[in-house]
């Protein structure tokens, strides 16, 4: 399941994405013209996830494809369930 992270950029939001082996495997940029991602729209699920962000009042949640929050980089731990943590906003 990949796993995705935002953090705010020079340009705009940067969302990078991961999966199990911990490894970034891209990185999307995010500005006023929308996502930098193959489909360029406004409506890709990074601009999902990135809403889904600027709602979350913590720092450092990790998101799934479907922007859900599953999980905090801070107390993140892949040899765990992340359900206990989910945070229902
Ligand atoms: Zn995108």
């Amino acid at each position: 399941m990949p796993q995705y992270i935002v953090r705010k950029g020079r340009y705009g939001h940067e969302i990078a994405k991961f999966d199990d082996s911990n490894t970034s495997l891209d990185t999307y940029t995010i500005d006023s013209r929308g996502c930098s991602c193959p489909a360029r729209s406004r409506s890709c699920k990074h601009t999902r996830i990135l809403r889904a962000w600027k709602k979350s009042t913590l720092e450092g949640m990790v998101f799934d494809d479907d922007a859900q929050e599953i999980g905090n980089i801070f107390n993140f731990n892949t040899n765990t369930t992340t359900s206990s943590r989910r945070i229902i906003s």
